[in-house]
């Protein structure tokens, strides 16, 4: 039956999430995602335990993928929608040339995280020892350890500044940096880690554990530096310190860019082919008080393709939009 099969778009974590929740509801359930492989940008990300769990929310990837093992949802990989028809309880959705019929649209295609390359006056991809969280997080599972004594992460790369478009706080990055710079100290217990701040995001009630260790174990300062330079001793930052309004200089030997979330840069013409509207930041648009609903009734969304969301509340925000989708099926059914 038509309203019975679900089309979920992108295989990341909000969109598993969301597959496993209307697999287990008795929905019949495909799973389109572009890439070969499941569980989306998180899937790449490191466990940043010290000698103890700093909940980072990596792990909920490998749960989802144990769950998948023995449910019945259908894997289109290294596929996309091509085409899109019909309306809320009777969509024709075009995949790889085979035309799905289905009753409702989960969209979870995700985010970028923003470019780097953006920030010049930082000194990224100009001099040597700038590199994004991402980047660091990377040379470590490949190397084990940094060539540094002294490390800084930079805070709100491409993020919370109206200027650039990007007015809003990407949730993710304070947490990331924290865990990424505790996780550092445990490995190399010589270094000294500084995180340049503006504000420190403090959602969640697993965080508490990582800001007690953080005020503890790593130099937290408010004022975020706008430009990096080589100097005589290293990368040399300047930045008004917020407390008492003075401009300083320090040197570090690596500055670490904290870049945020963006829209996928095909948001807007995905958007096009659904028939769903884009809010102001170019994430998917939401109705008021329901995030998992967009614009076009039928079509619901998940995770970080609505606002940047981390991983535990990307998986809880496709469970919500399961059930929507479920309640929205009694809407256009009457059972
Ligand atoms: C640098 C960085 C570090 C982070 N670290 C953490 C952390 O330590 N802890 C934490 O909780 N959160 C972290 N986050 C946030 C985390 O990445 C997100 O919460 C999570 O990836 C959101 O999952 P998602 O499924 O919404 O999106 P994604 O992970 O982006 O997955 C979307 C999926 O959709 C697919 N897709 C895209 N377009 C299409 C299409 N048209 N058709 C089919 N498939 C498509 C993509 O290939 C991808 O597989 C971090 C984010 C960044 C940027
Ligand atoms: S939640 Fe993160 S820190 Fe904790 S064990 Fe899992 S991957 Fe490691
Ligand atoms: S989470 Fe922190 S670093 Fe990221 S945008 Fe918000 S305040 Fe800035």
């Amino acid at each position: 039956m038509t309203d019975r099969g679900v089309l979920v778009l992108g295989g990341g974590v909000a969109g598993l999430a969301a597959a496993l929740s209307l697999a287990c509801m008795g929905f019949e359930v495909t799973v389109v995602e572009r890439e070969r492989a499941l569980g989306g940008r998180a899937a790449g990300y490191a466990c940043k335990a010290t000698d103890r769990c700093l909940h980072c929310g990596v792990c909920l990837v490998s749960d989802l993928q144990d769950e998948l093992a023995s449910a019945t949802v259908n894997l289109r990989t290294g596929a996309v929608l091509e085409e899109l028809a019909g309306q809320a309880g009777d969509f024709r959705a075009t995949v790889a040339g085979t035309v799905l019929k289905v009753g409702a649209v989960v969209v979870a295609t995700g985010m970028d995280p923003a470019p780097a390359t953006g920030w010049p006056d930082l000194g990224y991809g100009r001099r040597e020892g700038v590199l994004t969280a991402s980047e660091l997080e990377s040379r470590l599972r490949r190397e084990g350890v940094v060539d540094a004594r002294r490390v800084a992460f930079v805070q709100c790369v491409g993020s919370r500044n109206p200027a650039w478009g990007r007015g809003y706080c990407s949730e993710v990055c304070c947490p990331y940096a924290l865990r990424l710079g505790l996780s550092l100290i445990a490995q190399q217990p010589g270094l000294e880690v500084t995180v340049f701040y503006n504000d420190l995001q403090t959602g969640g009630s697993d965080l508490a554990g990582v800001y007690e260790q953080a005020g503890r174990k790593l130099r937290l300062l408010q004022g975020v530096p706008a430009r990096a330079e080589a100097g005589p001793d290293g990368i040399e930052v300047r930045y008004e310190s917020v407390p008492d309004a003075v401009l300083r200089r320090e040197s570090f030997d690596l500055l670490v860019l904290s870049t945020g979330i963006w829209p996928r840069a095909d948001a807007a013409a995905l958007a096009r082919l659904l028939g769903i509207n884009l809010d102001a930041s170019g994430f998917y648009a939401a109705r008021p008080g329901e995030s998992w609903r967009s614009s076009r009734p039928g079509i619901y969304l998940a995770g970080c393709c609505q606002k940047p969301r981390g991983i535990a509340a990307s998986v809880a925000h496709g469970r919500a939009a399961a059930a929507a989708v479920a309640a929205g099926r009694l809407e256009v059914t009457g059972v």
